[in-house]
């Protein structure tokens, strides 16, 4: 069967997962979620508030759901840090995203962590002196 790779409908009808479907994919549910954060911003009773769904699903940034957004990823990272201890060959280890997402605190991610930081920050204050420089 013939499909037309790129488009949305190709990811999920077709269930291919191409780099252009998915691509396809990610933006088509990004237009989605930033259509149905409009629609309750307009009616906020279209969904409980206060859960991390409604923050990951209808892309609601409301304190109440801020909240359950980021309880919910303390437990996922709290559940992935016990499950690291249990079988530290899960992650690589060494990387800055091994330390955010897998929470793991050994020697080489902390130091890679704070490398990364090192080089954000410094990167971050050149914009922002770059920024303060260009203004009269
Ligand atoms: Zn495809
Ligand atoms: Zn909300
Ligand atoms: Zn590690």
């Amino acid at each position: 069967m013939d499909i037309t790779h790129g488009l949305a409908s190709s990811y999920s009808y077709h269930k291919c997962r191409c780099k252009e479907c998915r691509k396809a994919n990610a933006k088509n549910s990004y237009i989605h979620r930033r259509l149905r954060a409009k629609k309750l911003a307009a009616d906020p009773t279209l969904a409980p508030h206060g859960r991390a769904s409604t923050y990951r699903n209808w892309g609601c940034r409301c304190k109440e759901c801020r909240k359950a957004h980021s309880r919910w990823v303390a437990s996922m990272i709290r559940h992935l840090t016990k499950r690291m201890a249990a079988d530290p060959t899960l992650a690589p280890h060494g990387r800055a995203s091994t330390y955010r997402n897998w929470g793991c605190r050994c020697e080489p991610c902390s130091t890679a962590h704070s490398d990364k930081c090192a080089a954000y920050y410094a990167a971050s204050k050149l914009r922002s002196s770059t920024f303060v420089g260009s203004r009269p």
